[in-house]
């Protein structure tokens, strides 16, 4: 497999992270997303570039700012679906896309990615081109499901996201900060 660590803007020091995918460099391809590009031109030029140079059979993309937890091993084991993801939590405190695909943690199969016509990733704008109408994510969805494949849940994932700490009498409470995006 070859595994993607896909820098963000959102990416920040997350050793937790790079210690997983350090291991899994014993088994595996592990590389780094080039910096400097929106998030959806660094999905497609991994995309690309795992058709273009690698044999491997399958594509791992894991953005900075996730934690890998042991069930996120699945992603590694779990041989079903040309196209699998695993589930986190959103900055808003629910779940990413309602449990559907979200790119956080993408695999995908060659054969899937050589079925789907490029570009892979793409954000949709409205009408005047002025605002993001639905993320990277949901293009691809879309494109996968067009292409006759039927994303797969694995399993979850840990997202870093900032939240608000506050006193609770001698301990802390955490709730979600409700950063829009
Ligand atoms: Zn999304």
């Amino acid at each position: 497999m070859v595994i993607v660590k896909i820098a963000s803007k959102d990416a920040r020091c997350n050793p937790q992270l790079d210690e997983a995918l350090m291991r899994l460099a014993g088994q595996h391809t592990v590389r780094y997303s080039d910096q400097g590009f929106g998030v959806a031109q660094v999905r497609n030029r991994a995309v690309n570039r795992f058709l273009l140079e690698d044999a491997e059979s399958h594509l791992l993309m894991i953005d900075a700012d996730m934690v890998w937890l042991p069930e996120t091993a699945a992603m590694i084991e779990d041989p079903r679906a040309d196209i699998a993801y695993a589930n986190y939590a959103d900055k808003m405190g629910g779940l990413a896309h309602g449990g559907q695909l979200g790119c956080a943690c993408l695999r995908i199969s060659r054969r899937a990615a050589l079925a789907i016509t490029p570009p892979w990733f793409a954000f949709q704008h409205d009408a005047q081109g002025c605002a993001d109408a639905a993320c990277e994510c949901s293009y691809f969805r879309a494109k996968a499901q067009a292409a006759g494949f039927t994303p797969t849940a694995l399993c979850n994932i840990g997202h870093i996201v900032p939240v608000l700490a506050v006193p609770d009498g001698y301990a802390v409470k955490f709730q979600p900060l409700r950063v829009e995006i």
